[in-house]
């Protein structure tokens, strides 16, 4: 029945319930994909064992469900995927784009400029592990061109992440692949078209660009959804958009998402079926405002 070629997916990590800010993204990625009559996909990244939260991927299931969402292919779980990590880092090794790092935290912190997102790892082991040392992480070899992109929320974005971030980690210390590779080798593998998600990743889309480059892969289209903020320009993180979301009442935490989304309302819809079916109708990206400073004149209850 899907002819359009768009697909999408939404991505959460199981470190707890879905909480407001991720349903934000889900709603966005959602309409977006109902809007172009395309394919939406669940993938669990669940990479990070030690961080993970004992039930939460089922819980996630259950409140997206709860809310009306509806894959249209089995889950994906990224710990289920170890061997295509494994073969993307062969290829960039293979390509002389990875290197071994003996650095610890503490060492890198010392030394390194901070960038925009933290200590910029200096280069220290680029040439060559210092004599003595063994392997830790890996690394990526990071080109200094800047690389930019057209996100459909927020406009031309983009940097150098050479200067921004430096040679980034692949495959951790403690043996995990990083979000990172993990993130570029499943969008590719399940052909995601377009991703739409948080705007806190926003920085981060420039090492995945980067990364698909490298791999030969083609880059998706990205939209970043703003965070939600409440009427004093404060971010909603703290209150609302950490609050999980109840899976018995799903209709006012839905409307309210659309509404920060800046989408016309959908107030009289009487079930998330219902609002689904209008919403994908009535969906428009370019309303969505880059930041949002939507005011709330109560802070509602939604969980
Ligand atoms: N798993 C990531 C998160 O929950 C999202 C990954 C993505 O959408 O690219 O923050």
């Amino acid at each position: 029945s899907v002819a359009s070629g768009y697909r999408g997916r939404f991505a959460p990590s199981p470190t707890g319930p879905l909480h407001f800010g991720s349903l934000l993204a889900a709603v966005a990625s959602y309409a977006d994909a109902r809007a172009h009559d395309g394919v939406w996909l669940l993938r669990i990244e669940d990479l990070d064992r030690p961080r993970e939260v004992a039930g939460a991927a089922d819980a996630i299931r259950r409140t997206l469900h709860a809310f009306g969402f509806e894959w249209d292919e089995p889950v994906v779980f990224q710990s289920a995927r170890l061997d295509a990590y494994d073969a993307a880092l062969a290829r960039l090794d293979a390509l002389g784009l990875v290197y071994g790092c003996g650095c610890s935290r503490a060492e890198i912190a010392a030394r390194a400029r901070t960038g925009l997102e933290g200590p910029i790892y200096p280069g220290t082991c680029r040439s060559g592990l210092p004599t003595g040392r063994r392997t830790r992480s890996l690394r990526l070899r990071t080109a200094a061109d800047p690389i930019d992109f057209e996100d459909r929320i927020q406009g031309r974005q983009g940097h150098s992440v050479a200067e921004s971030i430096g040679d980034f980690v692949l495959r951790r210390a403690d043996g995990l692949h990083a979000y990172q590779l993990a993130v570029v080798v499943d969008d590719a593998w399940q052909g995601v078209t377009h991703v739409v998600r948080g705007a806190d990743l926003l920085l981060s889309t420039p090492r995945q660009i980067g990364l698909q480059r490298a791999l030969g892969l083609s880059t998706p289209s990205h939209a970043h959804v703003p965070l939600a903020l409440d009427d004093r320009g404060r971010k909603l993180s703290k209150s609302l958009a950490a609050a999980p979301v109840d899976d018995d009442d799903p209709l006012p935490a839905l409307r309210l998402a659309w509404r920060l989304l800046g989408q016309e309302p959908l107030d009289d819809a009487g079930s998330p079926r219902a609002f689904w079916r209008r919403a994908a109708a009535i969906w428009r990206i370019e309303r969505v405002p880059p930041r949002s400073s939507v005011s709330l004149r109560t802070e509602p209850e939604i969980g």
